[in-house]
């Protein structure tokens, strides 16, 4: 029997092998669509040679001990080229790491294969997650599956597009300032970025650590929510992860859904908008109460977020110094060493926010920029304490806003102006500095035929809320 892809989900491969299928079948299916597909979307930058030998171990495990312990039995993933497995290449899609081969799992890598998954390969991202087209990767553009010529987003835009066009069941991205939901809105997927603390962070090659979450996409949300239940959890290499306190599924009949329409008027692309609004209307329509509700300080969030953001990142890049590993380049002195390698080893929008974060934290500047930068998040932190405090009456269940200002771009229409990007992060970034969960879920498609998102919010550990609208409006046409 000839395996749909476009139509499977976990639940419908689980069925498949509770009714005799292998997950080989599964695995070959998914390598045919990689072997037509990939040259085109350079989405993988690596297919692991030896899928087929892990499919035959799942296989293995099912007949031995049945699906009910494994609750990602056969499933294909992708996995976003930052995101360690032990013994493969990790390279952050940078020349500095080419060649690393990573010595042991992420702990995101041991809790999947721990439920069955199996590893496709590692797919294209931004060079060290830091941009939001995958145009920044040292090994060519991920092109979007919706349009050749339109970015795929990022900077986990290769874990978007092989979700997107059928190359992988599900994948794992990362999101230091909606890496995972803008592109997921790009490609037309899911894409969850947790609560911060919540999914361990040992095994991610750190950007800004006080940002970064992995997090999953997949077609629909319960997959989302089954990938997110498995690889969650307090871990004792990461000292900021934390066991979610409150696992809780409140199913809420009616839902109370904040919209802060001021931070929504300005830039918006009239397209994006016009989807936002049907969804407003569809979720009336379902009986939920649409608020308007006051971020007053997220206006701040992009200002925030590209100082705080370069100023941990340049912190954690300075182990990349040629010596305890990454590329090596020769100089007539330890300095000439050091400076030569970082010169080779990395890309123009790192040393660009390498120099930015050293200046922002440099002496007698500390304070006006990094300083300010915080006492700005602190703000806005407490804007969402207070949109989503249940003990008043004003208190909203989750905040809606479109995921991203415009659909994808055409591949080079922005490289020249870095802060273009940047202003693609506006209605994202807000979730990385409060800490608060965030889903992107695809609303329809452009006149062009190009996916659009609309981005759920909900207040610290409230994942559960996510799912359940994200359930009712994945289902609106
Ligand atoms: N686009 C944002 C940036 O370039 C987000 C990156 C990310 O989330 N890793 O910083």
């Amino acid at each position: 029997m000839a395996i749909d892809l476009y139509n499977l989900t976990i639940e419908s491969l689980h069925q498949y092998l509770k009714n005799g299928g292998k997950a080989k079948e599964v695995v070959t299916t998914y390598l045919e669509a990689i072997a037509q597909k990939n040259n085109d979307l350079n989405a993988y930058l690596e297919v692991f040679a030896d899928a087929l030998d892990q499919a035959e171990k799942v296989d293995q495990k099912i007949k031995e001990n049945g699906l009910e312990s494994l609750p990602l039995a056969g499933v294909p993933v992708a996995i976003k080229d930052n995101i360690l497995i032990k013994n493969r290449r990790a390279s952050s899609a940078s020349k500095m790491l080419a060649d690393y081969t990573a010595t042991y799992d992420a702990t995101v890598i041991k809790k999947l294969k721990t439920a069955g998954a199996i590893f496709l390969g590692r797919t294209n991202m931004d060079e060290f997650a830091m941009g939001g087209s995958t145009e920044n990767s040292s090994f060519g553009v991920t092109c979007n599956p919706f349009d050749k010529t339109k970015v795929a987003g990022g900077s986990s835009g290769g874990s978007a597009a092989v979700v997107g066009a059928d190359l992988a069941l599900v994948s794992l991205g990362s999101d230091t300032g909606g890496s995972i939901r803008q592109p997921a809105s790009f490609c037309g997927v899911v894409g969850l970025k947790p609560t911060y603390g919540v999914v361990s962070r040992f095994g991610l090659m750190a950007m800004a650590s006080s940002l970064d979450q992995i997090g999953p996409m997949a077609k629909n949300v319960a997959d989302t929510e089954a990938v997110y239940k498995v690889i969650k959890g307090l871990d004792q290499n990461d000292s900021t992860s934390v066991e979610h306190p409150l696992d809780v599924n409140e199913q809420k009949e009616v839902m109370t859904i904040g919209v802060p329409y001021d931070f929504i008027s300005d830039g918006v692309d009239e397209e994006v908008l016009a989807i936002f609004h049907q969804t407003v209307a569809k979720l009336k329509e379902a009986g939920h109460i649409i608020k308007e509700v006051s971020l007053p300080h997220v206006k701040y969030s992009l200002a925030s977020y590209y100082v705080i953001m370069p100023a941990e990142s340049s912190t954690n890049l300075g182990r990349y110094d040629g010596l305890r590993y990454g590329l090596k380049g020769e100089g007539k002195n330890l300095l000439e060493d050091y400076t030569s390698s970082r010169a080779l080893g990395f890309g123009p929008e790192v040393r660009r926010r390498i120099i930015l974060g050293t200046y922002v934290l440099s002496a007698g500047y500390y304070d006006a920029y990094y300083g300010r930068a915080t006492l700005a998040r602190q703000l806005i932190r407490q804007d969402y304490d207070k949109v989503f405090d249940q003990t008043t009456k004003e208190g909203v269940d989750v905040v809606m806003t479109p995921t991203t200002p415009t659909p994808a771009w055409t591949i080079g229409a922005k490289s020249g102006d870095p802060l273009q990007t940047y202003l693609e992060d506006i209605f994202t970034v807000p979730a990385n500095l409060a800490g608060v969960p965030a889903i992107s879920i695809p609303q329809g498609k452009s006149k062009a035929g190009l996916p659009v998102g609309v981005q759920l919010c909900a207040n610290h550990f409230r994942e559960d809320k996510l799912f359940q609208l994200g359930k009712i409006i994945e289902n609106f046409k």
